[in-house]
């Protein structure tokens, strides 16, 4: 089972990364601790044993934040209005130190549709809106909505990149053995120093350059440009006729009505993909379901010498 990239959640969710919220609430506490032994009133300082600083080192939390001894003594209401505005300045920080990358081997990233279509204001989010919430009220039909998270964040089943995700299965392999295992084999290729070599199965390459779901793309891009002339007008039509594959992809699949077409226009056409990125999931199964893991692959013993030692570096030649 797909499992989605979590560190990518709070900027999909607009919450707080884990980590900040932890602290705060930490710091939280140490405020009502020192109000407490400041009134002689609290429970956790009459307990000898109570060790309220044991999950976190409060001293350098309270350093990183600027939240010293004048902060946490302040009266409730004042403590709570600071806080909020630092924790508010950590989180965006927060946000930005989310890792994008990935490992390479098992081509563009899972979550690669997630992180093209990203945009300022997910690392600084404003109140009460998140992505999530936009694609609610872009695409009103649940499971329309539902495939499109799942392609952003790349939970795409029986494709290759998902099927070698799990256990490291490329790990033991070298670069170059890997990518002849993430080969797609549809047919198509890209030139890279005179030579042919076929592109990995992917997210990015299941939705924009396989020759299996190439039907599915001219069906999903027909049906817009119908949109387009529909609510757009004729005059738009040669501006998404302009526009490369990965270009409407990445309009479509950003949670943006930025007005090139009309918001009107924008809102169908996001909904028209996800209607067809829910078919899409009912046809990977046919695509791409003879993909297995790495330990089911049957070694070709015609290319085995007798007592030849396999060495997993070279395995992929030999499947
Ligand atoms: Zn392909």
């Amino acid at each position: 089972m797909a499992q989605a990239k979590t560190t990518l959640l709070p900027l999909m969710v607009g919450m707080t990364p884990w980590g900040v919220q932890q602290q705060k609430d930490a710091l939280c506490l140490q405020a009502a601790l020192t109000r407490g032994a400041r009134a002689g009133v609290c429970l956790a300082h009459r307990h000898e044993n109570a060790n309220p600083f044991g999950l976190y080192q409060l001293k350098s939390v309270s350093d990183s934040w600027g939240c010293g001894l004048p902060v946490l003594n302040l009266p409730k209401p004042l403590f709570r209005k600071k806080i909020k505005v630092l924790a508010r300045v950590k989180a965006i920080e927060g946000r930005k130190q989310i890792k994008l990358d990935h490992d390479a081997k098992y081509g563009r990233g899972s979550a690669a549709m997630c992180n093209r279509s990203l945009l300022s204001w997910h690392f600084e989010p404003r109140e009460h809106e998140s992505e999530v919430k936009l694609w609610h009220r872009m695409v009103v039909n649940s499971v329309h909505r539902e495939a499109v998270l799942r392609a952003k964040f790349g939970l795409l089943p029986f494709i290759k990149a998902t099927v070698f995700k799990w256990g490291s299965q490329l790990a033991k392999f070298s670069e170059a053995g890997a990518a002849r295992l993430m080969a797609c084999g549809c047919g198509h290729a890209f030139g890279a120093s005179g030579a042919l070599l076929d592109l990995p199965q992917d997210v990015t390459h299941v939705l924009e350059e396989c020759k299996f779901s190439e039907g599915w793309r001219l069906s999903v891009f027909e049906e817009i440009r119908t949109c387009v002339l529909e609510h757009a007008g004729r005059l738009r039509i040669p501006v998404w006729d302009s526009w490369s594959v990965a270009k409407r992809m990445e309009f479509l699949f950003t949670a943006h009505l930025e007005g090139t077409f009309g918001r009107e226009c924008e809102s169908r056409m996001k909904s028209i993909l996800a209607k067809h990125l829910a078919y899409l999931f009912l046809n990977l199964g046919n695509w791409y379901g003879g993909n297995v893991p790495v330990r089911q692959l049957e070694v070709n013993q015609e290319c085995l010498r007798a007592g030849q030692v396999v060495d997993r570096a070279c395995f992929v030649e030999v499947v």
